[in-house]
């Protein structure tokens, strides 16, 4: 059974389809897509040996199989401009017109930075996304985010691209180590942390069915999900709005992952659950939130395995004063205010800019005791 969410906007519309096994007929929907052209292949070395020979058979059943894959080193490492270059001069290396199609085989890494590269070449060609990993399902393959690291920090070069098809294979996740679709699964939750209460609900009793890969489970997450995404990217693409609302949790996360060098030892997802139990955590000492539905979002979110707080994370000597540093230095700081994510309630987040200094100092001090 295959689920198709549609992101409207306007000439720069598509679909996303969810479904297991969905790389069998991946070659078909590229074709419709391509108008019968070879696409190019884009993947990373851990997702090659594992998807690559289904997609390739997909492509050549529907008659657009050509050129080598062009396979890049796994981990986040490859999202800079060293590898951005590597890419461009094999993509430009094939000749290629302004009809050309990249295809962006992998997760989050792999997506971002040959979507970045389709942005810019000839000024831009078209690419098709196909998420391996939970967190790319749910999040990074929609909503046209594309880009790669510098020296300055992370995402800070990129532009907004939107793809022509997004497909979610949920078989593809069954190869995916359990740290890493245990992350994803935060983002999932993140949704019905906004603004889908009753996905949240949904989510505690099904939750686990999600993480230990039950196939129905699973797609009925990611389709949520992409829904949930979708109608927030329609509603504001370039994030002048409720588009931020995406951000809950990434505001401590990312000081967490930026204190930790944005290493192994706290992955996205992983800071992202933290982040999210800490911003409500904040807006129940801010006195906007009910202490029962933080104490909800925090039970749930342990209750799957992930962690729930700095002190979950072993062997790291956090320090506030280094935290704080860092989300000042948040991109998403705005005339050197910093913008929270707060909620009323579970299922109810806002924006909030005003947020009084010295209770995000007590929480996270707080916070680090566990
Ligand atoms: P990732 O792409 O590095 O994938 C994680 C690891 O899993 C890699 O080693 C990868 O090779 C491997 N892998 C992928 N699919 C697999 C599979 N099916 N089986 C086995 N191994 C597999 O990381 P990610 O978590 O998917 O994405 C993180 C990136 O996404 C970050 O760079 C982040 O900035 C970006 N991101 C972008 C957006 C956006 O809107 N564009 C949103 C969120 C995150």
């Amino acid at each position: 059974m295959t689920d198709t969410v549609r992101v409207a906007l306007g000439p720069r519309s598509y679909d996303i389809l969810v479904g297991d096994g969905l790389l069998a007929e991946a070659g078909a929907r590229i074709a419709a897509v391509t108008g019968g052209r070879a696409p190019i292949v884009v993947t990373d070395s851990e997702v090659a040996p594992r998807h690559l020979p289904a997609l390739t058979a997909s492509l050549e059943r529907a008659g657009i199989a050509a050129g080598e894959p062009i396979i890049l080193p796994a981990g986040e490492k490859t999202k800079d401009f060293a590898h951005l270059a590597d890419l461009m001069d094999a993509i430009l290396g094939r000749g290629i017109e302004r009809s050309a199609t990249l295809v962006a085989l992998g997760g989050g890494v792999v997506g971002d930075i040959t979507g970045f590269a389709a942005s810019i070449a000839l000024r831009g060609i078209d690419f098709v996304q196909i998420p391996t990993t939970l967190l790319a399902q749910v999040d990074s393959s929609v909503g046209g985010k594309t880009g790669i690291n510098t020296r300055q920090g992370k995402n800070l070069v990129g532009s907004f691209h939107q793809p022509k098809l997004v497909i979610a294979d949920t078989a593809t996740l069954n190869t995916l180590p359990q740290r890493h679709v245990l992350a994803g699964y935060a983002e999932v939750a993140k949704y019905g942390l906004i603004r889908l209460p009753a996905f949240f609900a949904w989510l505690e009793e099904n939750g686990a069915k999600v993480v230990d890969g039950d196939s129905a489970a699973r797609r009925h997450a990611v389709t949520v999900s992409c829904q949930a995404k979708a109608d927030i990217v329609g509603a504001d693409e370039r994030e002048s709005g409720d588009r931020a609302l995406l951000n809950l949790g990434h505001t401590f996360g990312h000081a967490l992952e930026a204190a930790t060098g944005f290493s192994d030892t706290l992955l996205h997802g992983e800071a992202v659950s933290i982040g999210m139990v800490m911003a409500f955590d904040l807006s129940v000492r801010l006195g906007l939130c009910p202490a029962t539905d933080a104490a909800r979002a925090r039970a749930h979110l342990h209750a799957v395995g992930l962690p729930v707080s700095p002190a979950d994370i072993p062997g790291v000597a956090w320090d506030v004063d280094e935290l704080i540093g860092h989300m000042a230095k948040d991109k998403k700081v705005k005339d050197g205010r910093i913008t929270f994510v707060l909620a009323r309630a579970l299922g109810d987040a806002f924006t909030l800019r005003n947020v009084d200094g010295d209770q995000v100092r007590a929480l996270l001090v707080d916070s680090l005791k566990g």
